[in-house]
Formats: structure tokens, sequence, C-alpha cells
């Protein structure tokens, strides 16, 4: 393989991009990277009803977000335009057409009831259902009539008898399909639109895409495909399936196992960077025992060979693993941008961001950042900074408080606290760390009272962050509650 390969993502845009697709955008794009080749992005837009725009924007911005660019396509033009089946329509027509004249392909003016009856007598006799080619050979004259009767008419491929065909799967090896089972199948509808078997071979073929990657739901309509391109006389790519993807309980990916989007994910908090690392562990499995990839990595390391035959399974523990090291790996500033509209959302953020403002929610994100696995669980974990009312969690943390050196503790964090200059992280941790000293206490007896009576809890962010996310005033009310009912 060298710099020409060209690879395509062609995605319907009949709903929002999802794992799986995403999965294949990120296969050719790593393949095209890596080769120094060239990805191309066109939209298969031949379910009309279906298909939306909304759909198409929701994908090409899902792929841009995921880091995943192109270098020809859709919104960024090139010389194999447009991109759009529904925009090449004259191309698919005139390749139909030449299918016609050399009787590659004919007229079918079967009805719906007349097709749903051939289907059963197949499933009857333990048949696979396929069209057995009632209109392959009819005459001029019975064609006429059945136009005069104002039949619509299909274009079906005629599909050769009893030849083997061969995929040549850079997956799967050799996967044999025979000729016989496949039926005449429709190349254009009766609205003339293209099916997509028929316009996805044009358009690999115009567009000189030497390897295609898709998900093994294709892999059966690969012959079909391979029959038009020995039809028109085109050169065939490359075919690699990549296999499906699977929740842990081994059926079918659904939102049972987790959201099947991109954007659901963007929406949670993910970070693009651990999403495609996700991805790429969906079906590849690197060289060596390293899980954490960055792009640039996995162009460096991919490879078809490595690609899986058994399905991928999904799991959400992984990638919350995975995402939540990428977290921890990432600038304290860009997670609180992303945490501020889950914290908006809260109410714990209302008005203008001031910079003071700022620098504070920072502080308060960076007390947290260990723990999330996803942006959005950042207001479970602040919302012990937003309620000076402090709930105990439990019995366990309420007897915490009851212990009797916990009043000598509070009475002396607080005489530390109103003498403390400025409290930031640097100065808490000295301030804690006089305290135990001069009590004789040890640490756990001085940490734990102190972390309950301010926020109510036995686990949380480091004592040494809460002290100033909550700043003197806010410390002295808590404290106040403690201390005030023994007083
Ligand atoms: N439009 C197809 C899909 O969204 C892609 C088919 C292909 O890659 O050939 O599944």
């Amino acid at each position: 393989m060298d710099n020409s390969v060209v690879v395509r993502f062609a995605p319907s845009p009949t709903g929002p991009l999802h794992i799986g697709g995403a999965r294949s955008a990120l296969f050719n794009w790593l393949l095209a990277r890596k080769y120094g080749g060239r990805i191309i992005v066109r939209i298969e837009d031949t379910d009309l009803e279906r298909s939306s725009t909304e759909s198409e924007e929701n994908i090409l911005e899902s792929l841009l977000w995921l880091g995943l660019d192109w270098d020809e396509g859709i919104k960024k033009g090139g010389e194999h335009g447009p991109y759009r089946q529904t925009e090449r329509l004259n191309i698919y027509a005139e390749a139909a057409g030449k299918l016609l004249e050399t009787g590659q392909a004919y007229y079918c003016y079967c009805t719906e009831e007349e097709l749903e009856a051939e289907r059963q007598a197949c499933m009857a006799k333990g048949e696979l259902p396929r069209y057995l080619g009632k209109c392959r050979s009819l005459s001029a004259e019975e064609r006429n009539r059945l136009e005069a009767e104002g039949r619509k008419r299909v274009i079906r491929f005629r599909v050769p008898d009893d030849e083997n065909v061969i995929v040549q799967d850079l997956v799967r090896g050799n996967v044999i399909f025979e000729s016989n089972g496949i039926g005449d199948y429709v190349i254009v509808k009766s609205d003339g639109i293209p099916t997509y078997n028929f316009a996805v071979v044009l358009d690999d073929s115009l567009m000189g895409v030497t390897h295609v990657i898709r998900g093994e739901e294709h892999l059966s309509n690969t012959p079909r495909q391979l029959l038009l391109y020995n039809a028109l006389g085109l050169k065939t790519p490359y075919f690699a399936h990549v296999s499906l993807i699977l929740g842990k309980d081994r059926s079918k990916m659904s939102k049972r196992h987790g959201s099947t989007s991109i954007e659901a994910y963007r929406s949670k908090g993910y970070l693009p960077e651990a999403l495609v690392n996700f991805l790429a562990l969906l079906g590849w499995s690197p060289a060596g025992e390293e899980e954490i990839f960055t792009l640039e990595e996995m162009v460096e390391q991919f490879s078809l060979d490595r690609v899986a035959k058994n399905p991928a399974v999904f799991d959400i523990d992984k990638l919350n693993w995975l995402n939540g090291s990428y977290i921890r790996k990432t600038d304290v500033g860009r997670i609180t941008d992303l945490a501020i509209p889950f914290l908006r959302e809260a109410g714990y953020v209302t008005g203008e961001v001031t910079p003071d403002r700022y620098e504070w929610l920072k502080m308060m994100v960076l007390s947290v950042q260990e723990k999330l696995e996803y942006v959005a669980q950042v207001t479970e974990h602040t919302k012990i900074y937003f309620d000076d009312h402090v709930k105990m969690e439990n019995e366990e943390a309420a007897a915490v408080l009851e212990e009797p050196e916990v009043q000598e503790v509070m009475r002396a964090f607080r005489q530390k606290i109103t003498e403390a200059e400025e409290l930031t992280p640097e100065s808490a941790k000295g301030v804690l760390k006089a305290l135990t000293k001069e009590l004789k206490l040890g640490g756990k007896k001085v940490y734990m009272p102190l972390r309950v009576a301010l926020t109510g809890q036995m686990h949380g962010p480091e004592l040494f962050y809460i002290i100033p996310v909550l700043g003197r005033d806010r410390v002295l009310v808590r404290l106040a509650q403690i201390i005030g009912l023994k007083d």
C-alpha cells in the first residue's frame, strides 16, 4: 500500500452518527493517514423518506468533533463531485441505460402483491426469498401491454446463473456466495432513484476508491456489488468488513448497553480523543499492551491485519475508565470550560462568569477532576459546595461527629481559619498540618470530623481543596452548625 490509497466514508443521513459508523469512519481515516492517501466523505441519501439535512449535519459535525477530517467530499468539494447521491442521478441513469442496452438489466413490472406471493412461496419451500425472474425475458409485446396498463417499472440486474461470487475480504479471507441464491435485484427503483448497491459501485469506482472498509452488516451486499463491477467492466476495490459491535451480553449493540450515538457522548462530556481511542479498540488490537493512544499514535500503529473477525464488545465501563484517565491528564481549564454548561444547568453557575469566578470554578473543578468519568458527573461531585445546610449522608457520618475530641478539633480549626491570611490549597495544607501537630491526635481524627462537618460525607475531594473552595465565610458557617450545637 502506498499513497495511492483512497478510502471513503459514505453515511446514510437517516439518523445521528452512531458508534458503528464512527468506527468505520475512523478505520478508513486511519488507513488513509497511515499511507498518506486520501479520504472522501460522501452522502448516501437514496432513501428519500428517511434522509434528512439534520442527520447529515449531525454526522459531519460529529466526525469533525472526533477529529476525523476529510480531504475531499461534502462541504469540501473536489474533482469527483457532487458528493450527495441524489445530485448524481444522471450518472446512475446513464449506467443503468448501458446495462439495459446490453441485456444485463431489464425492466420488471411485478406488483408488490406478486412479489410478496413469490417471497411466501420461496419460504414455504425452505428457500431464501428472492426474485425468481418473472420479467427476465418479457417480449416487446408483453412489455408494451404492461406499460399500457400503467404498471410501475423498476430496473433489475440480471444475475448470472451458477456462479460463485468470491469476496476477497482483507479481514475475513475469501467469503463465497452462490449467484443462484441472490436473485435478480433492483438497481433503479420505480421513481428513478438508484438502490444503494448500484449507486455505491458507481461512486466508489468513479471516485477512485481503492479500499472499502465498512461494517459486517454490508458483507451480504458485496457479492451484489461485485457482480455489478463485473457487468460494468470496472476495477474492484479491496474490501474489509469490520465485525459487528455487540453489547456485553453478546446481543447486538443497542441503547440498553449505552447510548449509540456519538452526540450522546459529546453531550455528557466525554472527550473526543478518549472516544476515538475507545472506538479504535472496537475491533482493532494494538501489538503491545498499551491501550491509550493519541490519533497520531494510532495512525502509526494501525493495520488491517490486526482487525479481528470476531465481534467487538462494547463495554461502557471500559469507555468510562478510558475517558476518566483522559480527563485526569487534561488541563483543568479545558475541563472547567466543559463543566460550566452542566453547572449552569444545575443552577450552580448563574450570570456572567467573571475572571475571579472562573478561577474559583477552576479550583472547584480541580478538586473533583480525578473522580470524573465524564464531565456531566461534575454536578454530582460538586454539590457539596452549594448547600451550606450540611446534611449527614448516613449514620456512620453522623457518628463521626459524636466522638469526644470533635469539639476541640472544630474550635482549634475555627481559630486557625479565622487567623489565616488567604485561603488557598497551599495555605489550607499548612493549616491542617499545624492543626494535627498542635492537637497531637493523628491525621484521621482531625481530617475525618472536619470533612464530615464541612460536607456531611466521609469521602470526597481533598480537604485542602474543600477549604479554599468554600472560602472562609462558608467554612465558618458550616463549622458553626456543629460547634453551635454544643456551645
Ligand atoms: N450508506 C451505508 C451506511 O450508512 C454505507 C455503505 C458503505 O459503506 O458501502 O451504512
